[in-house]
């Protein structure tokens, strides 16, 4: 049997220098990690993934902070600076972005073009995967395969690092978890089921912007399915507006629903929620005489609040008497396989997170117990605002919906 102190790592001890990390998945995070990794001495990458292609045409929309180098532009987001103020000290804020500072300008020239509007997802990929490919450096191998959780865990060598970034359904998450739960579903994993939504995508001929007393008047007639943009997602791009936003619609809606479709099918299978959308986007045409570009493009899909309740293996590499490799190398989640939220900017997170993990790994006199704790505590901070934000904005919602009963209302307002 092996013991902590024959390993490559022991929980009290440093990194030791030429380290192998492992990445599985290769979406936006799994490639920033990458990136990051590459470009610091002593590492090399396997960074493995299943598809085979880079095919998610849906826009996201990444959030200034990511780019943020003053405290004050970091919190620059007025929903937000509230809670990031009452979550995080001044001086973590400033590691942040004094982190920030090392990352080289190939990867960080991306991130600056891409905050400044909406971008499909797989332009962000293939760009970062076209930088790891063109840095000309054999520090990173990739390799397209479907890892399952029993290869990801014998592949961890002596030394290595196991970094996860297979998103919402992740790979290793519930792993974390020790004792005999551990693999099993939900073993690791805190989830609040918020509601079920259709995510309504379109692109509009004129410019239309739109804000709160926009999503009230455009949704009067609307008494039953009400058409909400979501935070920031409206975006004009000098001559065509992207709107997206959700329909809250019932469980069952929502199993009779395909997991993608159009306008078209709406109509014929749910005219009513149909209807809705119809009465929104008419509104906006009267006030700023345009037409929608194509068709409505629609995903179904469950609205989840989650975190990994461990974002580590420490509990692992805390108990001794066992040869499982977690007992010996570090493993993290990141990104989606960490945490996430529908009315967050996930993706920005998610990015940040891979930022701020790269930065600890690379800190070589930091006691590995250290990097595990402070990993850990950040990631606890993140869900703390996650969370708040989340809550509030579907409270509001709730409101919002609610609106034209105000019985049903006076229900919902906790005051005092
Ligand atoms: C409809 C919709 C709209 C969204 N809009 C926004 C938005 O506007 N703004 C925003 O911030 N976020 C948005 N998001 C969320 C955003 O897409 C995610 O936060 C982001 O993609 C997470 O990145 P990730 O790299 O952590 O995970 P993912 O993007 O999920 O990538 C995971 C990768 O791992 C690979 N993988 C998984 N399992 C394995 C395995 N076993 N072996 C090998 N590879 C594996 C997958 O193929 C994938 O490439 C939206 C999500 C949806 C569904």
């Amino acid at each position: 049997m092996k013991s902590v102190r024959d390993s490559g790592f022991a929980t009290q001890a440093n990194l030791p220098s030429g380290n192998r990390v492992h990445v599985i998945g290769a979406g936006p995070v799994g490639l920033l990690i990458t990136a990051l990794f590459q470009s610091m001495e002593g590492f090399s990458v396997r960074l493995y993934e299943k598809r085979p292609q880079y095919t998610r045409t849906r826009m996201v929309k990444l959030s200034s902070f990511l780019v943020a180098d003053s405290v004050e532009s970091y919190c620059a987001d007025h929903i937000d600076a509230e809670n990031l103020a009452a979550v995080f000290d001044v001086a973590e804020i400033e590691e942040t972005l004094a982190f920030r500072q090392s990352i080289p300008d190939d990867l960080m020239s991306l991130i600056r073009e891409w905050v400044k509007g909406f971008c499909p997802l797989n332009t962000i990929e293939q760009a970062l995967s076209n930088l790891i490919d063109n840095r000309g450096s054999n520090r990173v191998e990739r390799i397209v395969t479907n890892v399952t959780a029993e290869q990801a865990i014998t592949m961890l060598g002596p030394g290595d690092i196991l970094v996860d970034c297979t998103g919402c359904k992740s790979l290793i998450r519930d792993h974390l978890a020790t004792g005999p739960e551990s693999g099993n579903k939900d073993a690791n994993t805190f989830n609040i089921q918020l509601e079920y939504a259709i995510v309504v995508t379109f692109v509009y001929g004129q410019q239309y912007q739109c804000n709160e007393h926009c999503k009230y008047y455009k949704n009067e007639q609307n008494l039953h399915y009400k058409f909400i943009p979501a935070v920031d997602r409206t975006f004009y791009d000098g001559n065509l507006t992207f709107v997206s936003g959700i329909v809250n619609i019932t469980p069952e809606d929502f199993e009779t629903m395909p997991a993608t479709f159009d306008g078209q099918w709406l109509r014929i299978n749910f005219p009513q929620v149909a209807g809705s959308m119809d009465n929104f986007i008419d509104k906006i045409k009267q006030e700023t005489h345009g037409e929608i570009i194509g068709d409505l493009d629609i995903v179904r899909i469950p609205l989840n609040l989650y975190r990994a309740r461990n974002a580590t293996n420490r509990n692992w590499l805390a108990a001794e008497g066992n040869d499982h490799p977690f007992t010996t190398s570090p493993v993290f989640v990141v990104g989606d396989s960490a945490l996430g939220s529908p009315y967050f900017q996930s993706i920005s997170l998610g990015l940040e997170s891979a930022m701020h993990l790269a930065a600890l790994i690379g800190q070589r006199n930091l006691q590995l117990a250290d990097m595990l704790n402070r990993y850990e505590l950040y990631m606890y901070k993140q869900w703390l605002r996650v969370y708040m934000r989340s809550k509030m904005i579907k409270h509001n919602k709730d409101l919002l919906e609610t609106i034209d009963e105000p019985l049903r209302l006076l229900e919902l307002l906790h005051i005092y």
